[in-house]
């Protein structure tokens, strides 16, 4: 038979997720786009109920929630009616979740439940990110000057602990690709003006110059490597604003490569599925990057899941991988990443036992690392006890 490590007595970090929305609607469509990165409505309305994440969710819900299976809109009206906090305060924990990393930047924080009742609710150790680029975007809309923004930029990411906040968030996947460049003053001042033209005809800016997001971004990698925060990369897998062909993790290349960036953890998130072999790679040959591997966004199938585990533990020290959940909005997604994350884990750690390449005491450690320990070391929040 099988060995399967038992991983659910460890309390998990969930070291890449979002937070929950306040309320909880019985809207089928806005449910069903939740379920889909493409913004094409025909997505959510024809085709989210015919893939197998959305099959596995529902069926897992309804059994929870005591409803028949596929009882779709009977699951929609049960929760909505208990509400955020109430599903908070059961699910996660259950899930035993202990600690959250949140992305702030989505969904809107006026429509997420607020940090104070989210820690209320959950009893989760709270961490925030501050999303670079969003803030980036505000202050080129409030200075006209190129070097005064460079002096807002370095107030923003001074002391960033002292803000509030445990590391840094960036989209640059989303914007401008993932290969960061480096760029003369020239240059810069040219996509400055440029940012400045859309903010005077917009009354806001998109972050899409890349000679100017660049070097705004490299001021942040000086003052996190200075304080030794983590920074978070969206990498792959991501709503179609996302160039795939760009959004490569070997397309970090040159910030691994850069000596002053030692001491900045670089965390690439959602195993960078799909291009997760490349990922576990760079988390084998660079002692400051990190794989987050993520059991509930992309939105895959176990087996799926499986194959990116087994391929990232694999080739990458397991003290190099992390676990996360990724889930945006409803709590039920943290609660089955949770679920399912530490199954699919605990499933290939018994792989290699079987295999012959770990000893049953060294894969709960190894699981322990990777659902909690190093996450808490690297952000910052309470570690389980060994
Ligand atoms: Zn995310």
């Amino acid at each position: 038979m099988a060995t399967f490590i038992d991983l659910s007595d460890i309390p998990v970090i969930d070291n890449h997720c979002h937070a929950v929305v306040a309320t909880q609607g019985a809207d089928p469509v806005e449910w069903l786009q939740r379920f889909t990165e493409s913004p094409d409505p025909a997505m959510g309305a024809e085709h989210v109920r015919h893939t197998v994440f959305y099959r596995r969710l529902m069926r897992r819900i309804a059994a929870r929630y005591g409803l028949p299976v596929n009882d779709e809109a009977g699951v929609l009206a049960y929760r909505a009616q208990r509400g955020s906090a109430a599903l908070v305060g059961e699910l996660f924990p259950e899930a035993r979740i202990s600690g959250v990393v949140i992305d702030t930047g989505y969904p809107s924080p006026a429509l997420a439940m607020r940090p104070a009742d989210f820690v209320d609710a959950s009893g989760a150790e709270y961490a925030a990110l501050m999303r670079l680029e969003v803030e980036f975007q505000r202050l080129i809309a409030l200075h006209a000057d190129y070097d005064e923004l460079l002096e807002a930029v370095r107030q923003l990411v001074s002391d960033v602990r002292a803000k509030g906040f445990c590391g840094f968030k960036s989209i640059v996947a989303y914007r401008t690709g993932l290969a960061i460049a480096q760029w003369d003053t020239p240059a810069a001042i040219t996509a400055f003006q440029r940012a400045r033209r859309e903010v005077q005809s917009s009354g806001a800016v998109r972050l899409g110059y890349k000679a100017l997001l660049d070097t705004l971004l490299h001021i942040a990698f000086e003052a996190a490597a200075e304080q030794e925060l983590p920074v978070q990369f969206h990498v792959g897998y991501g709503d179609p604003d996302v160039d795939l062909r760009t959004s490569s993790p070997l397309e970090l290349r040159s910030l691994f490569e850069n000596p002053r960036y030692r001491a900045m953890s670089i965390v690439m998130l959602h195993g960078c599925w799909p291009y997760f072999r490349e990922g576990a790679y760079l988390a084998a040959v660079y002692g400051n990057a990190f794989l987050d591997i993520s059991y509930a966004i992309p939105f895959l199938s176990r087996a799926e899941m499986t194959s990116m585990t087994r391929s990232a533990f694999g080739v990458a020290p397991l003290s190099k991988i992390m676990y996360s959940s990724d889930a945006v909005s409803i709590p039920e997604m943290h609660w089955i990443g949770a679920l399912d994350g530490r199954q699919v884990i605990g499933t290939v750690l018994g792989e290699l036992v079987d295999a012959h390449e770990l000893e049953v005491h060294e894969a709960r450690e190894a699981g322990r690392l990777i659902l909690n320990a190093t996450a808490a070391r690297l952000y910052g929040l309470t570690e389980a006890a060994a």
